[in-house]
Parts: C-alpha cells; sequence; structure tokens
C-alpha cells in the first residue's frame, strides 16, 4: 500500500471512530430527581391506603383513574381517556385506558404501560407494588420526559382491568386494529410493560416467548418475540447499573432464559407483532410452590412461614402457607412492605425510571 493511500485509509478509520464515538454518546445523560420519585410513590401509597382495592370495573379503580389523570395535569399533561365494556360471569362492567403523549422527533412510537387495577382484595391486598409501582413510574416518566428531546414519540398508558383477563391492553390493541385515531397502532414499535416492577429480589428484563402466545382474542394477530426491547433495556441497564442491572432469568420448565409467559398486558401488543420489553422485580432463583418459576419474590423470612435459606425454598413444603410471595396477598401493602423493605423499594423504583428514561432519550440507538 502506498504512504498516501495508508494515510487517507488512517484518516478514514479514524473519521469513523470519531463520529462512532460522538454517536455513542450522542444522547444526553437523563437525570431522574430521586426525591420526586420516592415522592410520586408514596403519594400513591396514601391515595390507595385511603380508597382501598381496585378492583376491574369497581368505583375505585375508577377513582385512581380520575387521580392518574390529575397527576398528569400538574406535568402539563392532559390524558385522553378511552373506555372499554368486558364481562365478569355474565356481568357486564366498564373500565378504561388512560394515555398521554409525550411527542418525539418522529412519530415513531414507544409505548410504556402499567396496569392500575387490583386484585387479592380478600386478603388484604392493596396493589401496592402490583402495581402501584409501575403506575408511579409513569408519573415520575411524565415529569422528567416533558420538556425532554426524544427520538422517538413516547406514550404513556395506564390501563385498566388487566387483573381480570388483560381486558384493558387487549381493548386497547383491538380498538388500534379497528382503527381508533388516539391509538395508532401502526406507529407503534415498541412497547414496555411494568408490572411489579419492585420489591422482588432482583429486577428482571423479559422479551415474549419464542412460542407464540395464544392470541385469538384478536381480530388480526402477527405474533412476534422479537428480542430488541428486552436487549436494548439490559444493555441501558449494564451501562448504569453494571452489576446490579436488570438481568435474563434463567431457564426453567417451558421457559427459555429470558422469555416470559402471556400472563400480563405486553401479550396483546406481541400478538399485534410489535417487540415488547417487560420489567418484572421477583427472584427466580427460589424454589416455590411450582419450582423455579420466579412467583416467589423474596427469601427474606418475613414473607414465608419458613423459610430454608440454604436451600431458597419452604422448610417444609407442605405446611408453607406464603411462600414468599407479596404480589396478591395481605403483603402487598405499605404497612407490610415499608417497614422491611423501603430503602429497597425506594432504590429499585428509581433504578427502572433511570432505565427507561436513558432508554427512551437514546431509543435510536436501540431499535
Ligand atoms: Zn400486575
Amino acid at each position: 500500500m502506498k504512504v498516501s493511500r495508508l494515510l487517507v485509509s488512517l484518516t478514514s478509520a479514524c473519521g469513523l471512530f470519531i463520529s462512532q464515538a460522538i454517536f455513542a454518546t450522542s444522547a444526553p445523560s437523563i437525570k431522574v430527581d430521586p426525591n420526586q420519585t420516592w415522592q410520586h410513590f408514596v403519594e400513591l401509597a396514601d391515595f390507595i391506603e385511603d380508597k382501598g382495592k381496585r378492583t376491574a370495573g369497581a368505583p375505585q379503580e375508577k377513582q385512581m383513574a380520575d387521580w392518574i389523570a390529575a397527576q398528569w395535569q400538574k406535568a402539563g399533561l392532559t390524558a385522553t381517556r378511552i373506555g372499554f365494556d368486558f364481562k365478569l360471569k355474565d356481568t357486564p362492567l366498564s373500565s378504561e385506558n388512560l394515555i398521554v403523549t409525550l411527542p418525539g422527533k418522529s412519530d415513531k412510537t414507544i409505548l410504556i404501560g402499567a396496569h392500575y387495577d387490583s386484585v387479592g382484595d380478600h386478603n388484604g391486598s392493596l396493589g401496592l407494588i402490583d402495581n402501584g409501582s409501575g403506575v408511579s413510574a409513569l408519573l415520575t416518566l411524565a415529569h422528567t420526559l416533558k420538556d425532554q428531546a426524544l427520538p422517538y414519540t413516547v406514550k404513556l398508558v395506564a390501563f385498566g382491568a388487566e387483573e381480570r383477563g388483560l381486558k384493558g391492553s387487549k381493548a386497547y390493541v383491538q380498538q388500534g386494529l379497528d382503527g381508533h385515531k388516539s391509538i395508532e397502532l401502526d406507529k407503534l414499535v415498541a412497547m414496555i410493560n411494568l408490572d411489579t416492577i419492585i420489591g422482588g429480589d432482583y429486577l428482571y428484563v423479559h422479551s415474549a416467548h419464542s412460542t407464540p402466545y395464544k392470541c385469538d382474542f384478536l381480530s388480526k394477530t402477527n405474533y412476534t418475540s422479537d428480542t430488541k426491547v428486552r436487549d436494548g433495556l439490559k444493555t441501558v441497564s449494564s451501562n448504569l447499573f453494571g452489576d446490579k442491572a436488570h438481568q435474563l432469568h434463567q431457564p426453567f420448565e417451558g421457559y427459555p432464559e429470558g422469555e416470559t409467559g402471556s400472563w400480563s398486558d405486553h401479550s396483546p401488543f406481541a400478538c399485534a407483532g410489535i417487540p415488547i420489553g417487560y420489567l418484572e422485580a421477583t427472584n427466580f432463583a427460589i424454589n416455590g410452590k411450582r419450582g423455579n418459576d420466579g412467583y416467589s419474590q423474596v427469601a427474606d423470612k418475613a414473607y414465608w412461614t419458613c423459610l430454608d435459606t440454604d436451600k431458597l425454598t419452604a422448610c417444609d413444603r407442605k405446611s408453607e402457607k406464603a411462600w414468599g410471595e407479596i404480589w396478591h396477598t395481605q403483603f402487598d401493602r405499605a404497612d407490610a412492605l415499608f417497614p422491611v423493605m423501603k430503602e429497597r423499594l425506594r432504590s429499585q423504583l428509581q433504578q427502572n425510571i433511570q432505565v427507561l428514561a436513558q432508554f427512551l432519550v437514546e431509543a435510536d440507538q436501540h431499535l
């Protein structure tokens, strides 16, 4: 190679290197105020302690919807509210989904969703982590991102009636397929589901299952198990939090590493061909009631009849009553959680929101 040629190629290689370096750091590092994060969560905890359970279709669920809309309004964002009807054992009920939109440079859209209803009320659950945690993230994200330059448009969506068969997210996707003008399904490039994002021992990020979900509740399906949303979130979390980053769950029966089932609001979106990511706090290392399926969330004696801390399972599988499960139980309320794990709740919530905010400002690097 002639010297001049060598110089040209070195220069262009350098140019490439520099432009890649600039590209890699072009998204600003997002600051999320930890006090604001915690304040939103505590305000929400106070509200639900006052109102009680938020069973799908019940007046308290509607009051929660009004409260969420009022909180977004404080950030100057007006929610679009789209109602839907559903049946529960032949009883006709109704609920609604709430949407706020943060316009980005492109009208390609990322939807962040969290259900706001709760279940388990017969035993005293108030649904604080399932899914007050996801809802409070939607509030803090609205405040954090409203004046931020975003490559893609962001829709924050609070879904009703998840705990009664994903009624809200199924209705949302079907209304989109039917051409509802506020939904614009064809612009969606990613959906991120937030369901119980704090409380469990570890933070995980999942993709849809590589074996398609049953999608026959939709009039038109186009299933995808694309992992790019999951992988992008994991990369951002690793960059920000190192060895405390969101992880992929280990494989367990029927579930390859990092792949999740159809039990939450991500599934109608995967059915409609939209790549999904799903944030969740639990512990797949615990040998719970049905094995290592992630349903037992904590290896903390406060939430077990008797925990064998060496084997990470019940001392006696026959007599165990609690299994380290918080969701849908008497433990999912502030008075059962704050005395044991207030600091954990605070730091996990902050981490989730920082990862989401950073992912959204640099989304064009991941999608
Ligand atoms: Zn949930």
